[in-house]
């Protein structure tokens, strides 16, 4: 037995109702019936002209390469873009979405986390100003078809075998990694292709290119051609990690300046005391207003913000320098520590950025990260 939606096999989840068999690993998306004859949804027709597009900056040399290259893959294949934080990964799919509108195909651009759902759709509104571009989310479920559809992954519960072209953002990032439900549903949700977008492929990724099952176009390049800045990394005890962490704040002060901690209580306890000398914003997955303060600290050209990786992904504070504290706590993977350090030297008014990690002991992680950085600037060149 197999369950239509989410793909589990497992006879541990399946229950036989009055109507019959039913699978309860996917439970909370309604019941998704196992005898029962699935129908692919059906959406409607995509209009000609809908894939006219305009791009706000056109694509650096390289990026039209990878752009160009994905798009001609995808008649074979499911493409892995493994692209460094910050090289404008949504854009490198622009002209694979294109092609697929300009043969009437679906396309869907999932993402794990709703608030991205909504910022890109209104990025891709005005990349593809002819066609209709629906955000599918939490709160966001009135209108569920469109000529190009973004949604979360949770979502794609709503789309059985729908799509030509699934793009998957940061399948690595929660919720979407480690839920095999999540998976299922995504991969039932998809009759076509599928891309990922990645700076930190996870383990399945990792397999899939190891069997060659998938292809993979890398960019370790930002658009503004400078290197990633690479982590400097300082071990000692904690009061010297305190001492280091203020000078390093004193010393880019003309920057905003973000700080990770491992632990929401350490977020707020080091706020408020950083927040007797300078103001100090807290943002944390505790934080109710986290748009607002985000927001209130963008504006802030040389503030201070302390924050969980809840900030990881996904935000772009322009100029930001980055210091981890505790980057040897066994909160954070590698992929942390990469997106963390990836927050840095985005913009072009400030390619270089500055990172630094502090360790209460050695940790092989922040030593991998180091080189993982390191090797993504000498591939670059
Ligand atoms: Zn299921």
């Amino acid at each position: 037995m197999k369950c239509p939606r989410c793909l589990n096999t497992d006879k541990e989840y399946f229950y036989k109702g009055s109507k019959g068999w039913y699978c309860r690993r996917c439970i909370s998306f309604g019941r998704a019936m196992l005898e029962e004859e699935s129908e692919p949804v059906s959406l409607s027709s995509v209009t000609e002209g809908s894939e006219e597009y305009t791009l706000q900056y056109p694509l650096t040399e390289s990026q039209e390469r990878i752009a160009e290259q994905c798009a001609e893959l995808i008649d074979t294949t499911d493409v892995l873009l493994y692209c460094v934080c910050g090289a404008g990964k949504t854009e490198l799919v622009v002209p694979s979405i294109a092609k697929m509108l300009r043969k009437g195909k679906k396309v869907c651009f999932a993402i794990a986390r709703r608030q991205v759902v909504l910022e890109l759709g209104e990025r891709l509104k005005t990349y593809f100003p002819k066609a209709k571009v629906t955000a599918v989310c939490g709160g966001h479920t009135k209108e569920t078809d469109g000529e190009i559809i973004v949604s979360t992954t949770h979502q794609l519960y709503r789309y059985y075998q729908a799509f030509d072209l699934l793009i998957l953002d940061e399948p690595d990032a929660f919720p979407y990694r480690g839920s095999d439900v999540l998976h299922g549903i995504a991969k039932t949700a998809c009759r076509g292709r599928t891309v990922y977008l990645t700076a930190t492929p996870d383990e399945e990724l990792s397999r899939r290119l190891q069997d060659k099952s998938i292809a993979c176009l890398r960019l370790n390049r930002r658009p503004h051609g400078r290197p990633l800045p690479v982590p400097r990394i300082v071990t000692g005890p904690v009061f010297y990690l305190a001492v280091e962490l203020v000078k390093w704040l004193k010393k880019h002060e003309m920057h905003p300046r973000m700080v990770f901690v491992p632990k929401i209580q350490t977020a707020e306890i080091l706020g408020k005391i950083l927040g007797i000398f300078t103001p100090c914003y807290v943002c944390t997955s505790a934080s109710a207003d986290r748009d607002e303060v985000i927001r209130r600290f963008r504006k802030k050209k040389h503030g201070i913000m302390v924050c969980t990786t809840v900030l990881e992904r996904g935000v772009t504070i322009p100029g930001a320098d980055i210091c981890v504290m505790f980057a040897d706590s066994e909160i954070f993977d590698e992929a942390a520590l990469i997106q963390m350090a990836g927050r840095a030297g985005r913009s072009f008014d400030h390619p270089e950025g500055d990172v630094l990690f502090l360790c209460s002991e050695k940790s092989s992680l922040t030593e991998v990260c180091v080189k993982k950085l390191q090797e993504a600037n000498r591939c670059a060149v």
